[in-house]
Formats: C-alpha cells, structure tokens, sequence
C-alpha cells in the first residue's frame, strides 16, 4: 500500500484533517529546476511531487527541455536553480559532488551503452560487483527472468536485438535497486508491439520493486501505456498536468490538443477548434465539402475535406469507411465538442 500522511491544514480560522488515505506522501521532489543556458532556459522553473512508487509521464516535443529536467533530476547535470530531494535527502549535483550520479537514481536513455566485450549476464552484474556472489547471482537471475533474458544471458550485447540490448541496459539500471527510474524516450528503438511488450513487463517489475518512475517522452501513446498522470512540458516549462481523459477534454492550449490529435479551425469562428473524431458525416445540412484524399488507416478512414464556403481543408474521421474522393460531405457537430483554445 502507498505510504499516507495525515494533512493538517488551516484554512482561514478552521483546521481541515486531510483523508488519512488519499494523499501520497511526497517521497521525491523537483523543486522549482531552471537550467538556463547563454540565451535560453532549457527547463524553467520546473516542480513535481511523487509519492513512493508513483508513476508520472511528462510528454513534451523534441527540444522542450526533457533529457534536461532528467538529467538535474538524477544529479548528473548542475542546475542553474532549484532542488531535488529524495525522502528528507537532497541530491547533490555533479558540482557539489565527486563523483556524479547516485546509486538510489538512475536515468536510462535512448542511446544505452553495455559494455560491449561481456556477457548479458555480466552486464547485469557489473553494477553490483560490491555485493556478496549469493546476493550478486540471485538478483542477476530474478532480473533475466522477470525480463525474459534468461536465454540471453552468454550472448554478447552485439548478438542482441536492439529491443533485448534496451532490456538488458533497463536490467543493469535496476539491479541495485534504485529508488527512482528516470526513463528517457528509452522506448524509441523499439517497434510498437515490442514496446508495448516490454512497458507491460517493465510496468509489473516497477510496481513489484516499488520504483518510482518519471517517463519522458514525446509520444503521449507511449506514455499512455505506462501511466495516466501526465505532465505537458512546453519550452522547458509546465503548461497542464492531469489525466489523460482531463487533457483531452480540456486541453489549455493547442500545443496540448494537438498531442491527442490533429485539430480543425471552425470558420468565422475564431480560437475554436474540432476533433476529426467529433465531426459527423451526414447527408444533408452543416458545413458542406468535397473530400480531397482519402486514407484507410487502422481503425477508420481519414479524409482530407475542403469546406466551400471558407476553402479550409479540414480532417475528418470517417469510421464507417463511407466516402470516396470527391465525395460532396455535409459536417455536423455538436456545440460541446468545441475546444476553445487561445494559445
Ligand atoms: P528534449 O530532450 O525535450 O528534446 P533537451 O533537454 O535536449 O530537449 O533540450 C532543451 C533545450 O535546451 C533545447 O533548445 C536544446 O537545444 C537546449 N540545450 C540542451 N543542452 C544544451 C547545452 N549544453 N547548451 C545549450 N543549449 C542546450
Ligand atoms: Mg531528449
């Protein structure tokens, strides 16, 4: 069970007990992290809680500050402000340390290197050379089976695919049992049944140990997979955090929409914006088109439709896989579908 706290809180001139269950303990802390570079902050003023064993996934862009935040999150690079703390422990950054790093946090990225000239089995004990042989083989083989390297372990890394050498680099990250797992877009050599495979086992593992993991990604999907509490970062900064359902429904911007799908500006209409999920084909009425292209993806069709009145080309779904090129369309919606994005 998750560690609880009580919460006294005053309120004006009353005192509220929080609920006994329902708060997470904080266990590690981003607090307010900037890391500015000459002319630019890459992350700025970047804080999150979790509770032991939680999962958060923050989705961002290419360049929206996240190897950043990961890397001052594990203390391997110095940030300009702020501070991370893991229970009553601050993490020290490589200029307040020696050696940089820390064995409780470790951070896997897309580029992992095994060490190339031994074994899967050696890669995985490498870490814990420190530790007495029963313990070091034990733990080496738990690791093979929960990620099912067991057949694996006298290859080389090079005799590997890149989904199992992935497996492997996640396997020698987690044989001296951190605390915190930072994952960086570690994922993205991977096809999407092995990734959805190998989040699923890594998922249960996590869980099991009680890691607590941050996942960054640019891939909401991805994220998806591995955890519904998500964390938008936009040009190094939080722009929404929430649940999936709660992003969707109420994205605050479009940079935030356009994570879940593309988005249509609604003529004369401005800053107000439709799903092609939540338009509706129908014979007559509404926002009359022709349908410019026409492709059939997994699930549904999607048309490119070119409105008359306005010449805007909007998406549209067409789940029933009814219209063809050139097809005259007739789009309906409902008012409450509308997203009203500013930014
Ligand atoms: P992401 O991982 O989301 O793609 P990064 O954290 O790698 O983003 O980079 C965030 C921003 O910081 C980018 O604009 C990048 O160019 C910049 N940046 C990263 N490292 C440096 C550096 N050492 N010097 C200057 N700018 C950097
Ligand atoms: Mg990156």
């Amino acid at each position: 069970m998750e560690k609880t706290k009580t919460l006294t809180i005053l309120e004006g001139n009353k005192i509220c007990i929080g609920d006994l269950f329902s708060l997470p303990m904080t266990y590690y802390s981003l607090r307010n992290l900037t890391k500015s570079y000459e002319d630019h902050h890459a992350v700025q003023d970047f804080s999150l809680d979790l509770g032991k064993g939680e999962f958060v996934a923050v989705i961002g862009e290419s360049g929206s500050g996240k190897s950043t935040l990961l890397r001052m999150a594990a203390g391997l690079l110095a940030q300009t402000s702020g501070e991370v703390y893991l229970g009553d422990k601050k993490i020290a950054s490589p200029e307040e340390k020696l050696v940089a790093g820390h064995d409780e946090i470790k951070l896997i990225h897309q580029d992992y290197q095994l060490f190339a000239t031994i074994s899967v089995e050696e890669n995985i004990s490498r870490p814990l050379l420190r530790y007495d042989a029963g313990y070091r083989n034990k733990r080496v083989s738990h690791l093979l089976d929960r990620l099912g390297l067991e057949a694996y372990r006298e290859r080389l890394p090079r005799q590997l695919s890149g989904g199992q050498q992935q497996k492997v680099a996640i396997a020698q990250a987690l044989a001296v049992e951190p605390e915190v797992l930072l994952l960086d877009e570690p994922f993205s050599h991977l096809d999407a049944i092995q990734k959805r495979k190998l989040i699923f086992e890594l998922k249960d593992l996590l869980k099991e140990m009680g890691t607590t993991v941050i996942f960054v990604t640019h891939d909401l999907d991805d994220a998806l997979w591995m955890t519904d509490s998500l964390v938008v970062l936009q040009k190094g900064k939080i722009t929404q955090k929430g649940n999936s359902k709660a992003l969707c429904e109420f994205p605050k911007s479009k940079y935030v929409a356009r994570l879940f799908s593309s988005i249509n500006l609604i003529p004369d209409l401005p800053g107000c914006y439709l799903r092609p999920a939540d338009i509706r084909l129908r014979s007559r009425g509404g926002l009359v088109g022709h349908v410019i292209d026409q492709r059939f993806l997994v699930h549904y069709n999607s048309l490119q439709v070119r409105l008359r009145e306005s010449g805007q080309v909007w998406e549209v779904d067409d789940p029933a896989r009814k219209h063809k090129l050139g097809d005259r369309v007739y789009l309906h919606y409902d008012e409450e579908k509308v997203l009203v994005l500013k930014s």
